[in-house]
Parts: structure tokens; C-alpha cells; sequence
């Protein structure tokens, strides 16, 4: 296939597919089969050598799948791309992958709530240890780097607080140890920041939110070095199982074509809501990215706000209760306008003592602004805030 593109617009397209090759189907086929029948025994044998390549069951590689894992690597920027059931079907994978019993892995301060559970489940059963940091400047990344710290774990923005984490300074001190970096773009998807451009070694996803974008999909996505891929492929993937079905691929590759798009839209509209709630006297702080590591490795500051209301966890579940356009509900990056309340839902699995470490309070909401009409998901909100504002009053005065 010759490319005949090179923009990233074009690459969520067309990058992977040519339809002349599948009796000009515009769309992709949806290849829904488990095995692939050998034309011989020898040719069977050939291709569990490897001596040729081709399908051989889809836990091991399937048409459609293949089509998707082409279209992120090229958009991240990487050599190869794996598609998996679900986010944390890739966390754990990368994260296996890279470490053995004993090792140490340095994170950032604030991670998914299920990220935070499978380190913890890592320590206790095989003494694979792990620090958060800030990760502000080079020293105080240096200072925590070990002789058994296999990797850097990193979310940038940081889920919930939105904070952000230079990513190129990250990994010109992880070439120093020869560590990789790993960075779970999510929140951002590959339009707003490419990680592998900026140094770090793979990317995971949780395809279920941006790249998806519609919030009928579970799913998740790696991005590396071919050499780093092909091991993933063939021990963490294979051997623990967590593969996408084709259909699920098939709907990513659908999702992905818009993304540029959605994006767009969506950050445009999270950047009007974030300044109309900091104008709100109910609200106390906006969390929302807009400094000079967004500006440098960011092209927007995304469609994710945090936000502090007055008075304390009564309040910010006062105020969720009294949406009436808005979904109160767990995942992000869908059309639809998303809210919750980190402290009791993603990161209630966190101690209370590490989640305030990480700036999660009682009264912070998560607001994962969708794609209706900015004015009608304004007005809800504010008419949500009002409500709670003279409640919120009275307990602050008592
Ligand atoms: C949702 C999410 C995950 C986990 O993905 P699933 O698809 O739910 O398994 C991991 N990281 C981040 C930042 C997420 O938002």
C-alpha cells in the first residue's frame, strides 16, 4: 500500500486498510472467527514456526484487529501497535511485561484507580514495589530511581486532578538509567499528545474513552518498538488472554475516524465550561490544563475538568443528584456529558490518607465534557450550582 497522506486527519482514515483487497468494502470487515484453517498439515507446521506468516487463531492476531493495531501505531508515532479487551487488559500486560519479582516501578502521584489496585496487588504477591512522584523536576525523579526500578509509569493529565507531567524532561532522565518510559495517554488520546514523539518508549490506552468515543466499547491499545510489542504479543497477551474480539476492534476503527473532529469540538466546549464554572461562587478551584507543559506538549488542554465545590462530600453529592442533563456516571471522552464524584467512585479503592496526598478531597467533581450543546450542559450545571450554593453557605457557616 502506498501512503498518499500525511496528516494525522487522514491517517484515522485510511492508515491500515486498503479496500481493493477486500472486494472494495469501504468499511472494514469484521473477520468474527476464532480459527484459520491450514491448506496442509506442512503449512500448519510452517506457521507455528514462524517460517510463514499468517493467521493461525485469533488470540494470536485477527484481519481486523491487525487493521486497528496498524492505525494506532501510525498515530502515535510508534513501529507497532497491540489491541486489547480492555484498558487495564493492556496496563497489566505492559506491566508484567516489564518487571519480575523484586523489581521497583516509579509512578506519578495519581493514577486510575484500577492502575493503583494492580500495583498493589503486584507488591503483595510479588514484592514488585513501587513510589509516586511528582515528578516536578529531574532531581526529585533521580532520587527515587533504584538499581531494581524497571520502569516509569506515568499519567499525564493526572486522573483526577489534572495535573501535568513534562514528559520529554521525564524521559531524558529515564535514558540516563536506561529505564523505559510508560505513559497512559488516555486522557489525552494521540490528537492531543504523542508521548512516543517526546521520547517515552510505549503508550497505553484505555480505547474505551476518546479513541472509542461513543461509550459503547470496552477496550485498550499498546503502542512501542516492535521488538517490545512482539514480547507483549507473544507472553503477557497470549499467555494471560486479554484479547479484543474483532467486533470491538471494528467499532475502534469506526470511532477513530472521527476523532479529530470529536476532539476538537469537545475541547472547545471543556474550555468555555472551565471558565464559566471558575466564575461560579459555589465553585473554589477549577482544575483544567493550561500552562506551559500543556502548551508544549499538548496541542489543547483536552475535555477533562476537576473542580472543588464549597461545604464538603454532602455538597458535591447534592450537586450530582441535582443534574438533570448530565449523566452521573463513571468513564470519559463519550458524546455524552459525564460526572462523578472521585472520592466515592474511581478512587474510592485508594486510602483516604494517599488520596488527599494526591489532592483528591470530598468536594472535588469530575466533569467529562461531552458534545451536546455547551449551552445546555452550562445551564444545568449552573442551575445545579446555584442549588447547592446556599446549602453549601449554611455549612460553611456552622
Ligand atoms: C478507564 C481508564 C483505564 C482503564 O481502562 P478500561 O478500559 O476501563 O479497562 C486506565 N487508565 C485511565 C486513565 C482510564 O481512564
Amino acid at each position: 500500500m502506498t501512503k498518499t497522506y500525511k496528516h494525522f486527519e487522514t491517517a484515522v482514515i485510511h492508515e491500515g486498510y486498503a479496500s481493493e483487497e477486500m472486494f472494495g468494502s469501504l468499511a472494514p470487515p469484521i473477520f468474527q472467527t476464532s480459527t484459520f484453517a491450514f491448506t496442509s498439515a506442512e503449512q500448519g507446521e510452517r506457521r507455528f514456526s514462524g517460517e510463514e506468516s499468517g493467521y493461525i487463531y485469533s488470540r494470536l492476531g485477527n484481519p481486523t484487529v491487525n487493521i486497528l493495531e496498524k492505525r494506532i501505531a501510525a498515530l502515535e508515532g510508534g513501529e507497532k501497535g497491540l489491541a486489547f479487551a480492555s484498558g487495564m487488559a493492556a496496563v497489566s500486560a505492559v506491566l508484567f511485561a516489564l518487571t519480575k519479582a523484586n523489581d521497583h516501578i516509579l509512578c506519578s502521584v495519581g493514577l486510575y484507580g484500577c492502575t493503583f489496585g494492580l500495583l498493589t496487588m503486584m507488591k503483595e504477591k510479588y514484592h514488585i514495589t513501587h513510589d509516586f512522584s511528582p515528578m516536578r523536576t529531574k532531581e526529585e525523579i533521580r532520587s527515587l530511581i533504584r538499581p531494581e526500578t524497571a520502569c516509569i509509569y506515568i499519567e499525564t493529565p493526572i486522573n483526577p486532578t489534572m495535573q501535568l507531567i513534562d514528559l520529554q524532561m521525564v524521559s531524558e532522565v529515564a535514558k540516563e538509567y536506561h529505564i523505559p518510559v510508560v505513559v497512559d495517554n488516555t486522557f489525552s488520546s494521540p490528537y492531543l499528545q504523542r508521548p512516543l514523539e517526546l521520547g517515552c518508549d510505549v503508550v497505553v490506552h484505555s480505547a474505551t474513552k476518546y479513541i472509542g468515543g461513543h461509550g459503547d466499547v470496552i477496550a485498550g491499545l499498546v503502542v512501542g518498538k516492535k521488538d517490545f510489542i512482539d514480547e507483549i504479543a507473544m507472553t503477557t497477551q497470549k499467555d494471560i488472554g486479554g484479547v479484543i474480539s474483532p467486533f470491538q476492534a471494528w467499532l475502534l476503527l469506526r470511532g477513530l475516524k472521527t476523532l479529530p473532529v470529536r476532539m476538537d469540538r469537545h475541547c472547545e466546549q471543556a474550555e468555555t465550561i472551565a471558565k464559566k464554572l471558575a466564575r461560579h461562587p459555589a465553585v473554589t478551584a477549577v482544575y483544567y490544563p493550561n500552562n506551559d507543559i500543556q502548551k508544549k506538549q499538548m496541542l489543547r488542554g483536552g475535555a477533562m475538568i476537576s473542580f472543588e465545590v464549597l461545604g464538603n462530600k454532602r455538597t458535591a453529592q447534592l450537586l450530582l443528584n441535582q443534574l438533570k442533563l448530565i449523566k452521573v456516571a463513571v468513564s470519559l471522552g463519550d458524546t455524552e456529558t459525564l460526572i462523578e464524584h472521585p472520592a466515592t467512585m474511581t478512587h474510592a479503592i485508594v486510602p483516604e490518607d494517599e488520596r488527599l496526598k494526591m489532592g483528591i478531597t470530598d468536594q472535588m467533581i469530575r466533569l467529562s465534557v461531552g458534545l451536546e450543546a455547551w449551552q445546555d450542559i452550562w445551564s444545568d450545571l449552573k442551575q445545579a450550582l446555584d442549588h447547592i450554593q446556599a446549602e453549601a453557605q449554611s455549612v460553611v457557616s456552622k
